[in-house]
């Protein structure tokens, strides 16, 4: 795996960061899994904020977090598909996000993939692990499998 750590300062650096995933994500050409680990109020949605108003498509994508209807599709290329898990603490996983993460084609992003059982992660994927910081925030990115670590060497 290849890990690095960034610090954002502010909401701008945050939303830099999606925008730098999504010119990756389009030059390697396949949808990977990003997956999110943060607390509340850690900046996850901003980041996809970012990412998907990147991404050719994107300009015009809704996105919030998708806590209350479990999953949400933009219209982006590559196709990304936006989960948030906060509710599964107490759930078995939906299986559209679990073939989700199989498929090459679509741009998975999971919020809260901490609760999501490690039985039921995929091979390739992006994590981004929220850090403790005193100003801004801190965030560790590790790839794993071949298409991730692309992605962020690109
Ligand atoms: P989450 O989806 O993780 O709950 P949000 O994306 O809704 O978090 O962001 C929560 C708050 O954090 C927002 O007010 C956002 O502006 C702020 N935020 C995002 N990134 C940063 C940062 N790098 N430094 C300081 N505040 C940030
Ligand atoms: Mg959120």
């Amino acid at each position: 795996s290849f890990r690095l750590e960034l610090h954002l300062d502010d909401e701008a650096a945050t939303l830099a960061l999606g925008q730098r995933l999504a010119r990756a994500v389009a030059e390697i050409g396949v949808g990977i899994n990003i997956l999110l680990n943060g607390d509340l109020g850690a900046g996850k949605t901003t980041l996809v904020r970012g990412l998907a108003a990147a991404l050719p498509g994107g300009a015009d994508a809704r996105v919030s977090s998708p806590s209350f209807n479990i999953m949400n599709l933009y219209p982006t290329t590559p196709e990304a598909a936006h989960f948030d898990l906060y509710r599964l603490e107490y759930q078995e996983p939906d299986e559209s996000l679990l073939e989700f993460l199989q498929d090459d084609d679509t741009l998975v992003i999971v919020e809260w993939v901490q609760y999501l059982d490690k039985s039921f992660w995929p091979d390739d994927f992006l994590l981004l692990e929220w850090r403790p910081a005193t100003a801004g925030r801190t965030i560790e990115l590790t790839a794993t499998g071949k298409n991730a670590i692309k992605t962020l060497r690109a």
